[in-house]
């Protein structure tokens, strides 16, 4: 390994959007170390093989390992081999989350038990799973959280966005927000309680507001951005989707490649289209 490549790992690259990154970077980024990372071992050391094979000058850059954000037990397996390989992570780009089934029916209302699943695995574990390896973040690291402004517009979740901006924002209030949206979701009264009827719209803001936050924890030239990368053909987006799943991922290598000077002013910030949004 060059002492100059930067070590990149991405959370659920077996597929969509983790997958189109982990190529993008292939392709335009020679230099950069390109770590796979999937729950289901099978299908990314498949997902592994297929670019490795499309990219044969990769055999030395492009790497795979078995990793469950959900599951902490795998966590320490997955440091340790990241330390005695690469030493750190330059960038930790937590692309997997999972949705609602029937997300975008006008009748959705996400039962209690989809409400854990969705908000524990989008929010809860990854941000447990980046506060495990964020010692071994390079100390001009990048946390890219992918997020999306599903839900940006409506009411609740600008209030809940503003909350987040308050200079007196408290960290414990993350997880008292989401406690209380577990309530909601078990009693199913949504329009009495003020919040949305999806979970993944209360976990992407909830990732997006403790990125914001996450960047006064950071030291030396560490940042921390959200991404949204619009609404892509993917197997969450579905086919009826806008954009190609690579077009979802230009923002993220955008990130990726800005100098700390260029950023400073936009660490914790949350992008589009390659441009601040203005969500604080
Ligand atoms: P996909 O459903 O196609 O892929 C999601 C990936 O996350 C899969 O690899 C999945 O693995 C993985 N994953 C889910 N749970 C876990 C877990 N516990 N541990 C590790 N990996 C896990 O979705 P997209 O590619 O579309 O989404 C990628 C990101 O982009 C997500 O964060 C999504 O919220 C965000 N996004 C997507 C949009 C879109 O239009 N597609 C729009 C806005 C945001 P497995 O195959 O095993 O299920």
């Amino acid at each position: 390994m060059n002492s100059k490549s930067r070590v990149i790992v991405i959370t659920g690259a077996n597929k969509g959007l983790g997958f189109e990154l982990a190529k993008r970077l292939l392709k335009n980024s020679s230099k950069s170390i390109i770590v796979m990372t999937s729950r289901n071992e099978t299908l990314g050391k498949e997902a592994h093989a297929k670019l490795a094979e499309q990219f044969p000058a990769s055999r030395e850059s492009l790497h795979y390992h078995v990793l469950d954000v959900t599951k902490r037990e795998t966590y320490g397996p997955f440091l340790d081999w990241i330390k005695e390989k690469f030493g750190k992570i330059d960038v930790l780009v937590n692309n997997a989350a999972i949705c609602g089934v029937n997300e975008l029916s006008p009748d959705y209302k996400v039962p209690h038990s989809d409400a854990l699943k969705i908000i524990g695995t989008n929010f809860i574990s990854t941000k447990e799973f980046t506060e495990y390896v964020l010692p071994s973040l390079a100390s001009d690291g990048k946390i890219i959280n992918i997020s999306s402004t599903y839900g940006f517009d409506d009411k609740p979740i600008k209030a809940l966005y503003k909350r987040f901006a308050d200079p007196n924002f408290q960290s414990k209030e993350f997880e008292e927000i989401y406690n209380a949206y577990f309530e909601t979701a078990k009693k199913q009264n949504f329009e009495e309680a003020g919040v949305p009827t999806s979970a993944y719209k209360i976990s992407k803001a909830l990732l997006s507001g403790w990125t914001y936050r996450l960047k006064d924890s950071l030291t030396g030239e560490q940042q921390a951005f959200s991404v949204c990368p619009g609404w892509c053909k993917t197997d969450m987006g579905s086919q009826n989707a806008t954009l190609e799943a690579e077009e979802g991922t230009i923002t993220t290598e955008y990130l990726i490649n800005q100098p700390y000077k260029a950023n400073k002013e936009t660490n914790g910030k949350f992008f589009k289209d390659c441009k601040e949004l203005e969500a604080f």
